[in-house]
């Protein structure tokens, strides 16, 4: 298997792209295709300071080296959610300190929510009766919202990748959850003081590429997966979606592309169901709730 554009050995092909690449070739595509993502959906601009979301997996560490590679000023966030099963947390946090340390230029900021907040997010959940991964998810964001407004970065950037949308938008049209495909786009813009502007610049990037990234870059990240995440319907509807791929190159892109011209046509029209926000009494964080947001009628019904 050669490269297309210089006869050495290719270190990846791509049939929905009809590209095999070399270990040169193949990391400058990533990082053009990353460009020209940010560039054609308005992501950001070339001198606002970022902050990347990282979990210490393939994709955020990725993301964070193509963006620091294209010139941005990007530092980390890493939420220690105290899962402890096998050490998750400590491992995933290390895995982002490490890849941090070699990179002067870039800060990493740590919220450990058992030191801040005195539980860590599976005690959260079990305390409130939820399942782990909606609470998980509930306070990431709250979290990274609150580190972005405090740090006056002008937007927060996550990892999720073309394989995390794509399964998305399956579950979404599944149920047709339409305030959920209103609200999924490859940036959201800010629509209130106090909340962030949040872009997933690999959202064209299929996760097997950005594993091959991580791989010729020489990162090193957590291979483990959230314990958690064991038979989440996201995986499943991952799996199905790799199925179609192979019987037919394209179709991922195709699929959440598609979805995403014609969310910019207007298709969507129409089905905003967001409510007007107010700020939270107690953090003054932007909430569409009346009085506390959702984070802190967490914090004070679950005392620990
Ligand atoms: P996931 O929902 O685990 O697939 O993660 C999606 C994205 O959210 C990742 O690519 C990261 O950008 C971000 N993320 C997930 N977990 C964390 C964490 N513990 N700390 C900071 N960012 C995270
Ligand atoms: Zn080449
Ligand atoms: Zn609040």
């Amino acid at each position: 298997m050669r490269c297309q554009l210089c006869g050495e050995v290719a270190v990846i092909s791509m049939p929905q792209h009809r590209l095999k690449l070399c270990e040169e070739h193949f990391p400058a595509w990533v990082e053009r295709r990353v460009a020209r993502t940010i560039e054609s959906f308005r992501m950001f601009s070339p001198d606002d300071r970022l902050l990347v979301a990282v979990s210490g997996g393939k994709d955020s560490l990725a993301l964070w080296e193509i963006l620091l590679r294209l010139g941005y000023q990007a530092d980390g966030v890493y939420i220690h959610l105290g899962i402890d099963h096998e050490g998750y947390s400590d491992r995933s946090q290390s895995y982002a300190e490490a890849y941090a340390e070699t990179h002067p230029e870039a800060t990493l900021h740590v919220v450990n929510v058992r030191e801040r907040y005195g539980r860590s997010v599976p005690e959260l959940a079990l305390e409130g009766g939820r399942k782990t991964c909606s609470r998980c998810g509930m306070i990431k964001r709250y979290l990274m919202n609150r580190m972005a407004r405090e740090g006056d970065y002008a937007a927060i950037v996550t990892g999720h990748n073309l394989d995390d949308e794509a399964a998305q938008l399956l579950q979404n049209n599944l149920y047709w959850l339409r305030g959920y495909l209103q609200r999924q786009a490859p940036v959201l813009p800010q629509t209130h003081p106090g909340l962030a502007r949040k872009a997933k610049p690999l959202c064209l990037v299929a996760e097997r590429e950005s594993a091959a990234y991580t791989l010729v870059r020489g990162i090193e990240y957590i291979q483990q997966e959230c314990p958690h995440s064991v038979g989440a319907t996201s995986i499943f509807h991952k799996h199905i979606l790799n199925d179609l791929e192979r019987r037919s190159p394209g179709t991922k892109l195709q699929f959440y592309q598609g979805f995403i011209r014609a969310r910019e046509d207007g298709f969507l029209a129409g089905t905003d169901e967001t409510p007007p926000l107010e700020e939270c009494a107690q953090c003054g964080q932007p909430t569409s709730a009346n009085a506390l947001c959702a984070f802190c009628r967490m914090l004070e019904t679950e005392e620990p």
